[in-house]
């Protein structure tokens, strides 16, 4: 399995001539690397891609569970597939706390993402306040539990561990932990033998500085990468740090 490698570009850039610029620079930067390299723009410059041409896939930030009909705003998995999406970001901590995902919408959009033939990247991750409280485990065990009830066949399903007070500070998580978390994850999901389980990811933080430690050293099969990925020259120096 390959490591996977995935830049989250939140809302951004501001335009799709922007965007254009860095997804080239990036599909040309990780031509010929061995990791599969995931972009995930906002999803109305899913079209502009020109679909990495082999060389790296789309990916949405958010999708809907219902098939169609009247849920203003919303999109649709067929529609993302019908536009060449082949990944998903489901439970992105933003969206649990800006948009009040609970772990039960998030269980119905990760259904509904593989039933219909897209790849998803879950997240899960604990709050400052849960980690102080000593909590880390019990939260990631309950995301995990409700995020993945009824769910049996986890071949298309990769998990980012993303601690929530690492994302997007700069104050990324301590490779020792980061082991932990991850080790408990793949425990928990039985995916201890990396051929068979579901890749497990870590996000936060992620630079070139500190990228290569997360799958070298704290076992991490890839790496969810927010604000460096927007950085062409950085998010490939990050790629190649996990070859
Ligand atoms: C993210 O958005 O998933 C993320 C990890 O952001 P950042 O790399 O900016 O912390």
């Amino acid at each position: 399995m390959k490591n996977l490698i995935v830049a989250n570009w939140k809302m951004n850039p501001a335009s799709q001539k922007e965007g254009k610029e860095i997804f080239e620079a990036i599909r040309d930067g990780v031509k010929g690397l061995k990791e599969e390299v995931v972009i995930c723009p906002p999803s109305v410059y899913l079209y502009a891609s020109v679909f990495g041409q082999g060389i790296v896939s789309m990916g949405a930030q958010n999708v809907y569970f219902e098939d169609k009909g009247a849920f203003t705003g919303e999109i649709s998995c067929t529609m993302l597939k019908d536009l060449g999406a082949e990944y998903v970001i489901i439970g992105h901590s933003e969206r649990r706390k800006y948009f009040g995902e609970t772990d039960e919408i998030i269980n119905k959009k990760i259904k509904k993402a593989l039933e219909a033939g897209l790849k998803v990247i879950f997240c899960i991750g604990e709050t400052a306040e849960e980690r102080d409280a000593g909590k880390k485990n019990e939260v990631l065990e309950r995301q995990i539990k409700i995020g993945l009830d009824g769910i049996l066949n986890l071949e298309n399903l990769n998990i980012a561990y993303e601690p929530v007070w690492a994302i997007g500070t700069g104050n990324n998580c301590g490779v020792v932990e980061a082991k932990e978390a991850i080790s408990f994850i793949k425990n928990l999901v039985g995916a201890v033998d990396r051929s068979t389980g579901p890749r497990v990811l870590y996000g936060g933080s992620v630079k070139s500085e500190n990228s290569g430690a997360y799958i070298k050293e704290a076992g991490a099969n890839g790496l969810l990468v927010g604000g460096a990925s927007l950085n062409a020259e950085e998010f490939v120096k990050i790629v190649k740090s996990a070859e």
